[in-house]
């Protein structure tokens, strides 16, 4: 079993000596993916950290919350996994059914160029989304580094969410990310033009090393409608600086479940970042000579959160922000 839950004796143990007393009673994980049977063609299995699945449904997750979060009540804003082969109509429309809007709150993958803005409009409307999930990818272009954010977003999908106050949840292109000054400029576009959006910038706008955020943070940073999402940042000095730059209120807890199940740890090497897995995965540097024993990604990012709590004296008023008021005030 590839998941690195408390199932595992050497987790629990991280969990009971590390993390018990820090996390809270509530956790709120604003930033994962589920997909139900039938999403992913038969055949060519997502790979999860280098571990191959063709789902990820409700009551796994469900099972999952209860084993990496054990004893404490938990919510999830969920979506599906955008790309472009699977079948994002079934994967959207199941979680349009299953979310019960008081625990799972779901948002719709946006596809630029099969989504129609009448049908997009009342679907949002009537179907209990919170927003939208673009992906850039779903702009098809030959190499998905030439993809600019307001292409992942047209300005008839973006009135859309600005009628109706939803959230984005933006996982940034291009090479540079957050350093980027054009994906900067059109953050900025869109949090001017369209003030009732909630602009997350996923993964602290993919920043998973301190040379992309530092001095890039601060140009967008005062946006009342810009937040920023946790996932997968396990690098400590990175979330320090996000701490220390950004309002508290800002920063919102996500995991990127299910990937964050999988055993690794995202490491920064001059001024790069790559993932370090036990098992081979595209992403990742892995382990061939099984030299460690790996937790998974998730509690590395708690690790992380912890490190940079206690450095910076934070309060037990900021963690419970953190980890479940910011987000709530979102939905
Ligand atoms: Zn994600």
């Amino acid at each position: 079993m590839w998941r690195e839950t408390t199932k595992y004796e050497r987790n629990l143990k991280i969990f009971q000596e590390e993390l018990d007393d820090f996390l809270p009673d509530t956790i709120l994980d604003f930033h994962l993916h589920v997909f139900n049977e039938g999403v992913v063609p038969a055949g060519s299995p997502y790979s999860c950290g280098g571990h191959p699945i063709l789902q990820y449904d409700l009551d796994d997750l469900r099972q999952d919350l209860s084993e990496i979060y054990p004893g404490r009540k938990t919510l999830a804003v969920c979506f599906g996994f955008p790309h472009v082969e699977y079948d994002f109509t079934r994967n959207n429309e199941y979680l349009a059914r299953v979310c019960d809007r008081q625990r799972f709150f779901p948002l719709r993958l946006f596809d630029p160029k099969k989504d129609q803005p009448a049908a997009l409009r009342r679907e949002l409307e009537s179907g209990g989304f919170y927003g939208l999930k673009p992906y850039p990818d779903y702009v098809r272009k030959p190499n998905v580094n030439d993809v600019e954010i307001h292409e992942m977003l047209p300005a008839w999908a973006m009135e859309i969410v600005n009628d109706l106050g939803l959230i984005v949840m933006l996982h940034i292109p291009r090479k540079a990310r957050l350093a980027d000054p054009l994906n900067q400029q059109q953050v900025v576009e869109l949090c001017e033009w369209y003030p009732n959006a909630k602009i997350v910038l996923a993964h602290i706008g993919r920043a998973y090393y301190l040379k992309n955020v530092v001095g890039n943070l601060e140009k967008i940073k005062h946006f009342p409608n810009l937040y920023f999402d946790l996932a997968m940042l396990n690098h400590w000095e990175v979330l320090e600086y996000l701490f220390r730059e950004v309002d508290a209120s800002k920063i919102l807890y996500g995991s990127d479940i299910p990937i964050a199940l999988a055993p690794g740890k995202s490491v920064e090497i001059n001024d790069q970042y790559t993932y370090v897995t036990p098992t081979p995965w595209e992403l990742s540097i892995s382990d061939d000579h099984k030299k460690l024993v790996f937790t998974s990604f998730l509690y590395e990012e708690l690790r992380a959160i912890k490190k940079v709590v206690q450095n910076l004296n934070l309060s037990r008023e900021f963690v419970d922000r953190l980890f479940y008021k910011n987000g709530m005030q979102l939905l």
